[in-house]
């Protein structure tokens, strides 16, 4: 089960943005990165086109890998290591490695 996902509150390790938390956008599990809302800006080159005719500079979040990344646990508020767990029905989720709280996703 992937560590990271959508929706999930999670906090970066590494790079300029080291300590800051966003939500998480989207994730491509191929290339295991995620997208975080606020987090990872890069400037972008952009040539003229007729919608915006000056072109310029468009900032973006751009993708960071799952290992940059730890999911806060909403108990311990703070960024936490997760470990899968199984249900007694067999669905798998995963949950603090700390205080074994479940860890839900508020995008759901
Ligand atoms: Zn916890």
């Amino acid at each position: 089960m992937r560590k990271i996902q959508k929706g999930d509150r999670v906090i970066l390790l590494s790079g300029d943005d080291r300590g800051k938390e966003g939500v998480v956008l989207k994730v491509n599990p191929s290339s295991g990165k995620a997208i975080i809302e606020g987090i990872n800006f890069v400037k972008r080159h952009h040539k003229p086109t007729k919608k915006s005719p000056q072109g310029g500079i468009v900032e973006k979040e751009a993708p960071v890998h799952f290992s940059k990344l730890l999911v806060i646990c909403s108990k311990c508020n703070e960024a936490v290591k997760t470990k899968t767990i199984i249900l007694a029905d067999g669905y798998k989720t995963r949950a603090c490695k700390k205080c074994g709280e479940m860890i839900t996703n508020v995008a759901k």
